[in-house]
């Protein structure tokens, strides 16, 4: 077996603890003579599972008690079109700006109803977190829409904005149980497993309980509707069984090393790391304001497509896979989860290191 680092955007890399206990139960979860892939979801085994998931992550995230917390399909992309499509009522709503899934999700809200983005970076292709203390939003909105952390930027909402009493909704996906998070100030927060959590398919989605609305458009369809997910426990239809159960173990995880204060503090360690190698890093440079860093997702260039490109294919060689930007954005980018050891840091930047001697 060989394991390299998985800087992978997403899916993305997993604790081995967590990979090496599902594949210890793969054949014969707790003595059922099973895989968890296998069981029903309405045996009690299984209503264990998803339970013990729900409540770590309430645990984790000292969820209050007038939020539900659901286990969906669909992916983070799905909430683009069931925020809008359960939660509009005066039909509008104020988005944010700061990247690509923010343009995603504008685009399928404006299906919906009158959608006015109040702020952008699109002006320095999305590489700073605008001021967010006082936007123009509409009185009658709905709901103002962000997303926490620019997963192909990289940047990160420091200070959430202030709404000025409207509804704040979330798409967290790619910084999800990486840092704390105060759920009390948020109406809606979505996140796909694939980036912090676990395998790609299952999307959480944690809403404060007067969001889950009755009164939406008879024509919703029904897989679509948090009021129908709500009152079936996630379990209307099929949910996605074996993602969830991943799911679960990583948050047991989370909860083995300490919760999410500390791997907070780890994050923050391995982040500064990497950043700090790249700021007195001749050859490296970051590409975001530095005050919109993301912990999670550390993108850089070198100034030059071909040196970049020799280095992704260096890196590869020697074990640190995906190190390619996104597509939108040249460059590289590390992704560096909660999964992703601090060793794994070290050894990054000691490539680098390497790699800016040799090439420099
Ligand atoms: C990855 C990602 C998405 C898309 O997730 P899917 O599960 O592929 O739909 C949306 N938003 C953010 C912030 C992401 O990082």
């Amino acid at each position: 077996m060989n394991r390299i680092y998985n800087f992978s955007a997403g899916p993305a890399i997993l604790p081995v603890d967590v990979l090496k206990e599902a594949a210890n139960e793969m054949l014969d979860y707790q003595g059922s003579g099973m895989s968890v892939m296998e069981m029903s979801h309405r045996s009690k085994i299984y209503e264990n599972i998803i339970d013990e998931a729900e409540k770590d992550l309430r645990d984790l995230l000292h969820i209050p008690d007038n939020y539900h917390v659901l286990f969906l399909q669909g992916g983070a992309t799905l909430q683009f079109s069931m925020v809008p499509m359960n939660l509009l009522k005066n039909g509008k709503a104020d988005y944010i700006n700061t990247g690509v899934w923010t343009k995603k999700a504008i685009e399928e809200a404006r299906k919906y109803g009158d959608i006015h983005v109040v702020t952008s970076s699109e002006d320095k292709m999305f590489s700073y977190i605008p001021d967010l203390s006082n936007l123009p939003i509409r009185e009658d909105a709905d709901y103002v829409y962000m997303c926490d952390n620019n997963t192909i930027y990289g940047t990160k909402i420091k200070t959430l904005p202030n709404t000025k009493g409207k509804v704040l909704v979330s798409d967290a996906s790619s910084c999800f149980l990486s840092e704390p998070m105060d759920v009390s100030k948020y109406g809606v927060i979505f996140a796909g497993a694939q980036k912090n959590v676990g395998p790609a398919g299952t999307v959480i989605v944690i809403i404060r309980d007067d969001l889950v609305r009755k009164d939406i458009d008879p024509k919703t369809p029904i897989m679509l509707r948090y009021d129908i997910h709500v009152e079936n426990k996630s379990m209307y239809n099929t949910p996605p069984t074996y993602g969830i159960y991943l799911c679960g173990k990583v948050f047991k995880w989370l909860k083995k090393i300490g919760g999410i204060d500390a791997i907070h503090q780890i994050n923050v360690q391995k982040a500064n790391l990497l950043y700090d190698y790249i700021d007195q890093s001749k050859m490296f440079f970051g590409t975001v304001d530095k005050n919109s860093r993301s912990l999670m997702n550390v993108c850089f260039k070198t100034g030059s497509a071909e040196l970049d490109d020799l280095f992704v294919k260096e890196a590869k060689a020697n074990g640190y896979d995906n190190l390619k930007g996104h597509r939108s954005t040249g460059g590289m980018r590390a992704s560096i989860y909660n999964a992703m050891p601090i060793d794994g840091v070290k050894a990054l930047v000691e490539f680098m290191n390497a790699f800016e001697k040799k090439h420099g």
